[in-house]
Parts: C-alpha cells; sequence; structure tokens
C-alpha cells in the first residue's frame, strides 16, 4: 500500500523523492534493533530503513553514534528514532517496546544484535563479574528483548504476527584458533539454542524466529589477532556489516516466510 506520509521523518524532515528510499513508503511497521549505534547493528537498521521499516536504533552509551545513523536514515526519505536502553534491563527494554509502539507503530521486526565481546583471557583468569555481565548483555538481553517482541507481535495476544533475528556467532561452534574467547562462544551458542527452541514456542502465533551467525566482521569489536584469521577464510578477507544487513533484510521479508528455527551463517566460508 503505497502511503506517501512515512516519508516524513519523526524530526519533521521530508525525504528526498525518488531517492535511494523509494520502498520507505511500504510502511512495514516497526523494527527495533539493538546495539545500533555503530558497527552491524548500524548497517542493520538502515538496511532495514531503505527496506520500509520504521526503525529504533537502540543503544546504551553511544548517543552520538546512534544520532548519526538516524540523521542517515531520516536524510534519505527514511523513519528511524534512537532509544536509549540497556538491554540488561527490563525496565529500559519495556519503555522501548512502549515508546516505539506509541511513536512508530506496530512492532514487526526485532533485530537481537547487541552484544559485547567480554573479557579476552583464558578461563582460569576470567573475572566473576565480568562473566556475569557477559550473560546480562549476550544472553539475558536478547531474551528480554525476545519477551516484550512476542508480546507486541503474537497474533495470540493481538499482534500481527512479526519476525524475530538474533544475531550469533560462528564462534558458537568454538572454532580453533580464537584464544581467550570461550564465555563469548558459548553466549553465542546459547543464542542459536534460544533462537531455533522460541521458533518452535511462537510459530503458530504468526512470528519467526531466526539467528545469524557472521564470521569475522569489519567492526569495533574484532581484536587484531581475529582480523588474521578473517583472511585465512575460504573467500580471503574480513566480512562488512552490511553484507551481515542483507541476510536479516531477507530473514524478515515475506520471502523468507517459510523460514524459521534455521541458523544462517554469514562467513566468507569458515
Ligand atoms: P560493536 O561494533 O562493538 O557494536 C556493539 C553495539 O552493541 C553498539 O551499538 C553498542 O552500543 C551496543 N551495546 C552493547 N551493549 C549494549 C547493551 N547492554 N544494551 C544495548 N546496546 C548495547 O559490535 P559488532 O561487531 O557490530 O557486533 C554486533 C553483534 O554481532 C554482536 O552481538 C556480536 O557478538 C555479533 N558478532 C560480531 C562479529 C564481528 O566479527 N564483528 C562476528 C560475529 C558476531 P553502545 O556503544 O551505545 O553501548
Amino acid at each position: 500500500m503505497s502511503k506517501p506520509e512515512s516519508r516524513v521523518s519523526l524530526t519533521g524532515k521530508t525525504g528526498h523523492g525518488g531517492g535511494l528510499m523509494t520502498t520507505a513508503v511500504q510502511d512495514k511497521g516497526t523494527a527495533i534493533v539493538t546495539g545500533a549505534s555503530r558497527g552491524i547493528g548500524a548497517a542493520i537498521a538502515k538496511r532495514l530503513a531503505s527496506d520500509g521499516y520504521g526503525v529504533i536504533v537502540n543503544y546504551a552509551n553511544d548517543a552520538r553514534g546512534a544520532e548519526s545513523v538516524v540523521s542517515a536514515i531520516t536524510g534519505t526519505g527514511g523513519k528511524a528514532v534512537a532509544v536509549q536502553a540497556d538491554v540488561e534491563s527490563e525496565d529500559d527494554v519495556a519503555a522501548m517496546f512502549d515508546r516505539a509502539a506509541k511513536q512508530m507503530g506496530p512492532v514487526t521486526a526485532l533485530v537481537n544484535n547487541a552484544g559485547e565481546a567480554g573479557e579476552q583471557a583464558r578461563i582460569d583468569e576470567q573475572h566473576s563479574d565480568a562473566l556475569t555481565r557477559l550473560m546480562q548483555v549476550n544472553v539475558v538481553g536478547p531474551m528480554l528483548c525476545a519477551k516484550h517482541a512476542v508480546r507486541a507481535m503474537s497474533t495470540a495476544r493481538g499482534g500481527q504476527g512479526g519476525s524475530i533475528v538474533t544475531i550469533a556467532s560462528i564462534a558458537a561452534k568454538a572454532p580453533a584458533g580464537a584464544s581467550g574467547l570461550v564465555p563469548y562462544q558459548a553466549t553465542k551458542g546459547a543464542m542459536v539454542t534460544f533462537a531455533r527452541g522460541l521458533s518452535n514456542e511462537v510459530a503458530s502465533e504468526g512470528i519467526r524466529s531466526n539467528s545469524v551467525s557472521p564470521g569475522v566482521i569489519d567492526t569495533e569489536l574484532v581484536p587484531p589477532d581475529l582480523r588474521d584469521i578473517a583472511n585465512q577464510a575460504p573467500l580471503g578477507r574480513i566480512g562488512q556489516p552490511d553484507e551481515i544487513a542483507a541476510t536479516v533484510s531477507w530473514l524478515v521479508s515475506p520471502e523468507a516466510s517459510f523460514v524459521t528455527g534455521t541458523d544462517i551463517t554469514v562467513s566468507g566460508g569458515r
């Protein structure tokens, strides 16, 4: 359905006609992208906005980064708003979903992207508080976001259905060669299982749940030694955030209407 008004951004700017975001008029509902102030999340937010979603650009600390992503989206006619919420906090997550629905419209997609690498150290040198924080950000946070996404999307609760994509990692398979990241690997394994299990729980309520497992992608998260490992992938290079965003774009789209409970590896062959 054509809805020209949706080119008007939440900041009141009008979009550029006939430019990059010609599909923004399609109004596909609201997509919440956690950890979208930079890196993979920023690329996903921009891509989903160009696909026609109103996008919640979530961040924890980097307000300036999130606002620059919002400006990039609204400057080309898309809809976006930056929302601060620490995914560890259920109060923050609940407030983010509430604001999304009120300010942007019904939530139809959640991309659980926010994450951190934790301490890079052998298990016998890891600190208890750092392990707890890693579990909170990488495991509990995505589960809290999924909880509120299901409440918003479930047809059994009056929602219109939707899609949840969780960004896991090839680290979930604990490949040899990456040292000091065992706890991070374990959190990503948990996310592959979570996305799969969730797909069973909510399939009959119009919600698909999948995960994407990137290989080494060119962002601030990647330690220097992992960049060297990236070049050993069959495709011989590090991946780009846009290459993950393209996969997420497909997964949330109707083109993937029969795809749920699966994990897609995007790793240059690793
Ligand atoms: P990044 O550049 O370090 O960006 C991380 C993002 O997460 C930032 O926007 C950060 O926002 C946000 N964030 C961190 N903690 C948060 C919290 N508690 N609540 C809300 N937002 C939070 O990382 P990236 O490389 O893009 O990684 C994105 C996802 O891809 C992660 O889940 C990561 O594990 C996964 N991944 C990355 C790679 C890779 O090679 N880069 C490979 C496989 C998987 P603030 O700065 O505002 O806190």
